[in-house]
């Protein structure tokens, strides 16, 4: 199965900005042991800008572009140093690719972007990718890694897109608000009162929220794929899900 999964920063990262080494490391060792079970696996992962501010030592996300930038240009190193060590800890090969929105819509920039990906699958290799943060701006910017997942999960016929995060998937009412809220397991179609559930909101540190894993769901199951969003906190969840299991997390049909 080709499967694209997509991590957040509150998953990869304490709220400091500092590196999760546990969740990481499980993270990949989960990953790793797919690969080797013959999947094929590429990752989409948050956490530059994040990372960046636990490096520089600043106190707080940037809000001015220049210094979410350099952020980003700091911590996408600290990232890929940290995927590159741990998945050669289990002899995989691992690729970067940073892409903007600008790659999907110009028509032969898709297509290199297609060409490379394939190719690095074909050789084995795990591709990770991100937005291009340091050089993307509004106008070309995806602009959240849950629609860029979805984006590519598409773009490389993947059969499933498995968004981790800090919440277990979508409830049917707002769980911080009320307690007994359903967890939905399974959406066939994503409907109007499926967007209205959406509140909206993301975390200190992230971009996304609920509101954009929607907007995901509606690419990818339209795009032929499923989507499942899950909690980042049990990285080990992803076996249940690849083998199609009902659990703990919410499941978009294609
Ligand atoms: N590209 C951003 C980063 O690596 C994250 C965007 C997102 O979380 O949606 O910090």
């Amino acid at each position: 199965m080709r499967i694209v999964i997509k991590v957040g920063t509150s998953t990869l990262a304490h709220s400091t900005g500092r590196l999760n080494i546990k969740r990481t490391t499980e993270l990949c060792a989960v990953l790793s042991d797919l690969k080797n079970a013959g999947h094929e696996v590429v990752l989409v992962s948050s956490g530059a800008i994040g990372m960046g501010v636990g490096k520089l030592g600043l106190t707080q996300k940037p809000v001015d572009i220049p210094t979410k930038q350099a952020a980003a240009a700091v911590g996408q190193c600290e990232l890929m140093y940290t995927y590159d060590r741990l998945f050669t800890e289990y002899n995989h090969t691992v690729a970067q690719i940073l892409l903007t929105g600008a790659d999907f819509s110009a028509v032969d920039r898709h297509e290199n972007f297609n060409n490379t990906i394939y190719r690095l699958l074909e050789l084995g290799a795990l591709p990770i990718i991100n937005e291009n943060d340091t050089i993307a701006t509004d106008e070309i910017k995806v602009g959240d890694n849950d629609t860029l997942s979805a984006l590519v999960a598409v773009s490389v016929a993947a059969e499933l897109l498995v968004i981790l995060s800090d919440v277990d998937g979508l409830y049917a009412a707002d769980p911080h608000k009320d307690e007994s809220a359903r967890l939905l397991t399974e959406v066939r179609g994503v409907s109007k009162e499926i967007e209205d559930l959406a509140g909206g909101t993301g975390s200190a540190l992230g971009t996304g929220g609920m509101k954009t894993k929607i907007h995901a769901a509606q690419i990818c199951t339209k795009g032929g794929c499923d989507m499942v969003i899950a909690n980042g906190k049990s990285p080990a969840l992803l076996y249940d899900i690849v083998a199609g299991k009902q659990g703990n997390y919410t499941r978009f049909f294609a």
